[in-house]
């Protein structure tokens, strides 16, 4: 059976909605997207979109992302929803009310594939049963929030604005309304701590998340971080740091079924050419990194023997190059004990299962 493809159609609202600066944030820097579309752009950049997807075996939804979805003026959610909404299936949503929409219904809709769903992020505090129902009525499926942290210290200084308790709350009732919940983490924020990050990651899983994003903190030009660390007042991970612990935490996720979305941030053209960096664990293939060192540490475990001559590594093809490692690596340190190490890819494994064959 062939396997399905999920695609998301990200559509950026900087920082729109956000009650707090958050002291590491600059969204227009780290997506890239220098403003807030209106709904007529919004609807250009879903259809550009699915004219690029294929018809077949894609699993499409539409997300919002950049800004607290839900502490935008209602009018304008209603807004951007009812033209997201229209790239649903027409059963979804079967509530929708009209409102006034600046464009026609697309003509080109169903020569394109169709969107099965939408997603929005947002704050643990910009959440109540109001404002889902909006949510609800207008088809969105998942609703990613922002928790950053579950220690209290660590919200508080980095100027979050909002506590523990308003994650636990909002994620409780994100799910009590029957919407999937994605919780986003970050690491090494003020205060932070590999054993606080591993904490949260245990938290995620708990409150009930079917999926997450592991950003690192960076240290973007002109944020309140970048004053502080002016001031000796923040230390960045570095990016070996961001990198172990991200793998530490990618464990707790793989064992308990959360669907990791993302590892490091998007590469946008200001963190690329660091013109938006002033410093952190930026790397364009981070998350690369992370699995690299997660095949590093299970060949290792299985490296004890005293067998070293020539071996042939079955991996699945999805885990095919990282097993083989960023820039090799993996494959130049098993080189170190065997006499030959070659990869072969086995459809017959899933995730990060091997066996070697020994000659
Ligand atoms: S709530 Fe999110 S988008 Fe808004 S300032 Fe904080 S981190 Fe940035």
């Amino acid at each position: 059976m062939p396997s399905i493809k999920h695609y998301t159609i990200p559509i950026f609202v900087p920082q729109l909605g956000c009650p707090h600066q958050c002291v590491f944030c600059d969204q227009r820097k780290i997506s890239g997207a220098l403003r807030v579309p209106d709904a007529t752009e919004v609807e250009a950049i879903i259809q550009k979109h699915l004219a690029t997807i294929p018809h077949e075996n894609s699993h499409i939804e539409i997300g919002f992302f950049g800004g607290s979805f839900t502490g935008i003026d209602p009018a304008l959610q209603k807004q951007y929803l009812s033209i997201a909404s229209r790239f649903l299936p027409p059963s979804s949503p079967p509530t929708c009310r009209p409102v006034d929409l600046p464009t026609n219904r697309p003509a080109s809709r169903f020569s394109l594939p169709i969107a099965e769903g939408i997603r929005v992020s947002t704050r643990p505090d910009c959440i109540d049963e109001e404002r889902l129902h909006l949510l609800k009525e207008y088809g969105v499926t998942t609703i990613e929030l922002g928790a950053q942290s579950m220690d209290d210290e660590v919200l508080k200084r980095s100027g979050r604005g909002h506590t523990t308790t308003d994650t636990e709350r909002a994620s409780a009732l994100i799910l009590l309304m029957g919407f999937k919940l994605g919780l986003q983490m970050m690491i090494g924020l003020p205060s932070d701590t590999m054993e606080r990050s591993l904490f949260t990651a245990c938290r995620i899983v708990e409150l009930g998340a079917s999926s997450t994003r592991i950003y690192p903190t960076l240290v973007i030009k002109n944020t309140p971080l970048a004053q502080l660390y002016r001031e000796g007042k923040y230390d960045p991970l570095s990016l070996e740091e961001a990198v172990r612990w991200s793998a530490a935490i990618c464990r707790i996720f793989e064992e308990t079924g959360v669907t990791i979305l993302r590892m490091g941030l998007h590469p946008s053209e200001g963190l690329i050419t660091g013109r938006d960096l002033l410093a952190g664990p930026y790397h364009p293939s981070f998350r690369e990194l992370v699995e690299t060192v997660l095949w590093e540490e299970d060949f290792r475990e299985a490296m004890s023997g005293e067998y070293d001559g020539p071996i042939t590594i079955h991996v699945s093809p999805g885990q095919y190059n990282v097993a083989i490692g960023y820039r090799a690596a993996n494959k130049k340190m098993l080189s170190g004990k065997y006499d030959r190490v070659k990869f072969i890819k086995n459809d017959s494994l899933q995730g990060r299962e091997f066996y070697a064959d020994h000659h």
